[in-house]
């Protein structure tokens, strides 16, 4: 948009005036935060209105991005980059005395997700605005966001998110245009006019409170919606006569019931809890986002037969799996269409993406606890059932077995995925190799029944949140190198790759690192009291923790180097500073361990003399995005060290490669991929392949026993574990000493740890090459293109969706 700086400075004092009946000198920072940010809203808002008006009465053929997580972090800044006015901002609230960079800390994280399912579900929406593509999210407002961490004596210690506690000033509550999601009761059938009609009676009827939030796209006057539902109790669903009768206790009851349902997100990449409210808050969503769609769609008066011709929803994991149902329902009982009409229609619209092959992650619910909670939805899925397994026992005569293990009803659970797969025509995986692995062993009998649904997305991320907002200073450089086109074409990043051997631009951005690494020390100084060196290696290691992902090889490496400091004061290694930050689920004890452990050895070793600045530990605690945008633009080296096979594909690993951080990786996932981009000269890599580990899980033959009594250092490590040398308790860490001896280190830490050790050592013998390094980093961040979101976006777009690109939104 256009603006002018004492056009920004004038429209900027009168909305703090109109909003707090202040001056600038009299406004607190918070207030100072909430007019830039209501005014940035009121920037956006016709364009808003525009665009939804146009999506409808062209009838353009929208997506819904229908997902149980939104992890955005903060809008401020990156709504001002999209807009094109930040710097304009920045130097009109510079002239008033006003820093945006702090008011842009007074945010509150949007953490309404755990970690990379749903932050890829941000930067989905981020590229399809910026793209122009009719695409919308659909979710949960959940009141508390992903726990708050705190680390105390080394614990993580869990605190509630209350991050709409000062209000939210991006949102807006739609009271108009509420739905009701009907619960529990019992069906009973009629014929109606020759039709088998189904009848719902006392059912517990929620009222869903849409709020939502425009989403801008760069450069663009495109603004789609993200919809984030609120569940609030509905008046008339309310016996006020008990009320009368004094029963104010049902009353709250009643109240606090319903509330639950929006009240807090799930603190759990793999549903380790949560049952019933969790499959009330996913029914929830699905069946207010989907009424609402349908409403909106008629009421532009186009037929319901052709929904799926303007209509596509796409289900982010199981977790709205539900919907395929729902939107049967729909169609059948509300519209009234034949079982043909309503199937034909609901696998044309849906679309699933798979997330993972951890077996603890696929859902499944007991068929007692759905057919109580949703019972019309489950005779829905129990006819869909009864049709699939009567068209696999056509292919498959007489293998009970195998349609057994595909139906979706079965040993009284309702498996998710299969639904998923069954109601959708299109199922992808998130890299290459775990598309791989989708086809050939978890949903190889899937994909032998219906080859033409699979296919490959490989996970991006937007360009513009991490390296334009997060990286300013590289940007900059960039511009001045390349021009401005790689902001809108992120692949035109590859004309970096002429500058690698440039020794002024190797230079350059070796000193932006540089500076990086200095501001964020200076952040860890006086918030910790740690003085970090930014002359060491920046080794960092953010994302969930979880046993697959290593965070544990990670930790036996720190010690191992320790142990040889201790035993060779000098020996001669690059100083390193290893950074750590990750949040474990509460429920997760092996996970909390490993924190707790990470702690107490950073604390070792950064309080001995000896060891005399060659190493340094530190968890940081809270992860969040608005820590990752801090952290990944000062990391030297990307640790993406989970066991072959078992990180679907990551998209941390592509916020670092953008940033010009070295991966150190196992072939997972999409480093796999990073690795095709940059070339193996240009990646370290290191330790078993994924058909390596799947042959060890088939046929056995792994003992970490083995390695304990091989591997002197080894030896040690894990002695060390238990022997006090790290917690006064013994039993301290003796989950992670019997989870990698006692039950054989289901996540080959030990049988990686000589190839780890190794890999290490050569990126010390790498970066003391200053200009070896500086090429293999600027040669990450030109291949780094091709991981925008935007590419992505791009093929859902025309290979899943049939969206097409709006160039200008014009009414
Ligand atoms: C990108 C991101 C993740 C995902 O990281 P992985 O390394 O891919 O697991 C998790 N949390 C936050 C806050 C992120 O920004």
């Amino acid at each position: 948009m256009k603006l002018n700086k004492e056009k920004f400075k004038s429209d900027y004092k009168r909305k703090l005036l109109n909003t707090f009946a202040e001056e600038i000198k009299d406004a607190s920072k918070l207030h100072k935060y909430f007019a830039l940010g209501g005014l940035v809203r009121d920037y956006v808002t016709s364009n808003w209105v525009n665009t939804t008006k146009y999506y409808k009465e062209r009838g353009e053929k929208q997506v819904y991005y229908f997902s149980m997580e939104f992890l955005i972090g903060r809008l401020l800044v990156s709504n001002l980059l999209n807009l094109g006015i930040r710097d304009v901002c920045f130097e009109g609230l510079k002239d008033l005395g006003i820093d945006l960079n702090e008011l842009e800390e007074v945010e509150n994280d949007a953490g309404l997700g755990n970690g990379g399912l749903g932050r890829l579900a941000a930067c989905f929406l981020d590229s399809m605005a910026s793209l122009g593509i009719p695409g919308h999210g659909c979710g949960i407002r959940y009141k508390y966001g992903l726990f708050e961490q705190k680390i105390v004596d080394g614990y993580q210690v869990e605190i509630p998110d209350n991050w709409l506690r000062e209000g939210n000033v991006w949102e807006i509550r739609k009271e108009n245009k509420a739905v009701e999601v009907k619960f529990g009761g019992r069906i009973t059938s009629t014929y109606e006019n020759g039709r088998l009609t189904f009848i719902h009676h006392d059912y517990e009827a929620v009222k869903a409170v849409p709020y939502d939030t425009p989403i801008v796209g760069y450069d663009k006057n495109t603004v789609n919606t993200l919809r984030l539902w609120s569940a609030e109790p509905i008046d008339e669903g309310f016996d006020f006569s008990t009320f009368s009768r004094g029963d104010y206790v049902k009353a709250q009851a009643y109240r606090a019931s319903v509330e639950s349902i929006s009240q807090v997100l799930y603190p759990d990449d793999s549903n380790r809890e949560g049952k019933l409210l969790r499959l009330k808050q996913q029914y929830f969503f699905v069946s207010a986002g989907l009424q609402s769609i349908i409403r909106s769609y008629k009421k532009a008066g186009f037929s319901i037969k052709d929904f799926h011709k303007h209509n596509a929803i796409h289900i982010n994991d199981t977790h709205p799996s539900v919907a395929v149902a729902e939107l049967m329902r729909i169609l059948l009982d509300e519209e009234l269409l034949s079982w043909e009409e309503a199937w034909h229609i609901t696998t044309n619209s849906m679309a699933y993406t798979n997330h993972t092959i951890l077996a603890e992650a696929l859902e499944k619910w007991p068929v007692d606890m759905f057919r109580e909670l949703l019972p019309r939805i489950y005779m829905i899925i129990e006819e869909i059932n009864r049709r699939f397994c009567e068209e696999l026992s056509r292919k498959y005569v007489n293998q009970g077995g195998k349609i057994n293990s595909m139906s979706i009803i079965q040993d009284g659970l309702v498996k998710m995925a299969h639904l998923s797969i069954v109601g959708s025509h299109s199922v992808n995986g998130v890299a290459k190799l775990h598309t791989e692995i989708l086809k050939h062993q978890e949903l190889s009998n899937f994909y032998d029944f219906y080859p033409e649904k699979f296919n490959n997305k490989t996970n991006g991320i937007t360009h513009r949140r991490w390296l334009l907002k997060a990286n300013p200073k590289l940007a900059s450089l960039i511009n001045e190198t390349i021009g401005i086109n790689w902001i809108k074409a992120p692949i035109e990043l590859n004309r970096l790759e002429s500058y690698k051997n440039n020794k002024g631009f190797q230079d350059k951005v070796y000193d932006i690192k540089r500076q990086n690494k200095i501001q964020f020390s200076n952040m860890v100084k006086s918030k910790y009291g740690i003085s970090l060196d930014p002359n060491s290696i920046f080794d960092v290691q953010v994302k969930r923790l979880h046993a697959y992902k290593r965070q544990m090889l990670n930790v036996l490496h720190i010690m191992h180097l320790y142990n040889q400091l201790k035993e060779n004061p000098n020996l001669d290694i690059v100083p390193r500073t290893f950074l750590f930050g990750a949040k474990a689920s509460p429920s997760y004890h092996l996970a909390k361990q490993i924190i707790k452990l990470i702690n107490s050895v950073a604390s070792k070793v950064n309080s001995d003399p000896q060891i005399n600045g060659k190493l340094k530990v530190l968890f940081l605690e809270n992860y969040s995005v608005s820590l990752a945008e801090k952290i990944i633009p000062c990391a030297d080296v990307s640790e993406q060290i989970s066991t072959a096979s078992k990180e679907a594909s990551g998209t941390g690993n592509m916020k670092f490669m953008m940033n010009g951080a070295i991966t150190i990786a196992t072939l997972d996932g999409a480093n796999i991929e990073i690795k095709d981009a940059v070339g193996e000269d240009n990646i370290i890599l290191f330790g078993l392949k994924a058909s390596e580990v799947l042959s060890y899980h088939k046929y056995g033959g792994y003992s970490s026993w083995d390695i304990y009594n091989n591997d002197i250092r080894v030896n040690k490590l894990l002695n060390q574990l238990v022997d006090g040398s790290l917690a006064p308790s013994h039993s301290e860490f003796k989950n992670i000493h019997e989870s990698l001896l006692m039950f054989n280190d289901e996540y080959f830490v030990l049988k990686d740890f000589d190839a780890y050790v190794k890999a290490q050592e050569k990126i010390d013998a790498l970066y003391r090459q200053k200009s070896k390094w500086q090429e293999m980093s600027i040669t990450n961040i030109a291949h780094s293109g091709i991981f925008s979101s935007d590419n992505t976006i791009r093929e859902y777009s025309k290979g899943i969706w049939g969206t097409k690109e709006i160039d200008n939104i014009s009414i």
